[in-house]
């Protein structure tokens, strides 16, 4: 079994748009503790930063394992390995230093990844892409993001940004784009891009008006909610044809608040992959869903050394002292 550079239990977090998880994964990649709660909507950077820190100490309150180390993976982009983020989706952060801040708030020795680049990690560990040399692991949520392992390594990029298949652009005519591109994947397949396109094609929500809605407006049998996120499996199987073309590979593992939606995505992915992927071994590629626990799994897995680059970042000194449990607050915070 392969174990941590430290043998023992890691902290890890994984921070979303929509929601900030964390949990305890023990040296043999299981999660044994897990918490979650929301991303504050519009909130500044410290609420952002104390949501973060709060939810960590959640999953530190019921757990007894020692804890050696904190793993983090958050929305792209970022100044990587220092782990200054910019995740375009929670807009309160620019070049705010959160691996910085949680190493010096936790005393643990601190990697931060991109959030898909985790969960590709986690997937590679535990999941679909065990045993596997060439895969690609996806979030699709309210940003859409990628990480890749190529020839068995996981490949960084000369910024540590690889592997951002949400700016590869599958319709040059298609919707500006956040990165300031157009007819990214990202600005037809993310969550809020579904909804923005079905209210310029004369859906009406009732309630919230978010994604969630829409799906329940797709289940329920109407046609414009149910082409957007037809429009969103179209698109999300044309990039991954092309990623498969480019890379061979072997599977792609997809997770995100997309997993909700599977029923509603899968079937125009699959017809989009198909229609796309011309050369066998492009055919060959497997698309499955992505553990639910992929994220955190992986963030905990920088530590292992495969994937890790020799040339690490600043790192705080390891500490005796663990973090003090926060009884307080209870495990698991919404949902
Ligand atoms: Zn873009």
């Amino acid at each position: 079994m392969i174990t941590t550079s430290f043998g023992g239990a890691t902290l890890a977090l994984d921070v979303g748009g929509t929601k900030m998880a964390a949990g305890v994964v023990s040296a043999g990649h299981r999660l044994v503790e897990y918490a979650v709660t929301p991303t504050p909507v519009g909130a500044d950077a410290e609420t952002l930063y104390d949501t973060a820190v709060f939810v960590l100490n959640a999953a530190l309150s019921a757990n007894s394992l020692p804890v050696a180390a904190l793993g983090i993976g958050c929305g792209g982009p970022m100044a990587w390995p220092l782990g200054d983020v910019s995740p375009l989706n929670i807009p309160a952060w620019r070049d705010f230093p959160l691996r910085d801040r949680l190493a010096e708030e936790f005393g643990l020795p601190t990697r931060i990844h991109n959030d898909a680049i985790c969960l590709t990690i986690g997937e590679h560990l535990m999941g679909a892409g065990q045993g596997q040399d060439n895969i690609l692991g996806m979030v699709v949520s309210t940003g859409v993001g990628g990480g890749l392992i190529a020839d068995g390594r996981l490949v960084h990029g000369s910024s540590g940004n690889a592997g951002h298949i949400g700016h590869v652009v599958v319709d040059p005519t298609g919707p500006i784009c956040e990165c300031g591109g157009r007819g990214c994947l990202e600005a037809i397949a993310r969550g809020p891009a579904l909804v923005d396109w079905a209210r310029l094609n004369g859906w009406e929500p009732a309630g919230s008006g978010d994604a969630v809605e829409l799906a329940g407006a797709a289940r329920a049998g109407d046609p414009v909610a149910t082409a957007a996120f037809r429009r969103c499996g179209t698109a999300v199987g044309t990039a991954i044809a092309s990623s498969a073309a480019l890379l061979d590979l072997q599977s792609v593992s997809i997770g995100g608040g997309i997993s909700h939606a599977a029923d509603l995505i899968l079937p125009s992915l699959y017809d989009a992959f198909r229609r796309h992927a011309g050369l066998r071994f492009v055919q060959r590629c497997r698309i499955v869903l992505a553990s639910p626990d992929a994220g955190l799994i992986g963030a905990a897995g920088l530590f292992l050394d495969q994937y890790w680059p020799e040339a690490d970042a600043p790192s705080p000194p390891p500490v005796t002292r663990l973090p003090e449990p926060a009884g307080k607050h209870p495990r698991i915070l919404l949902q």
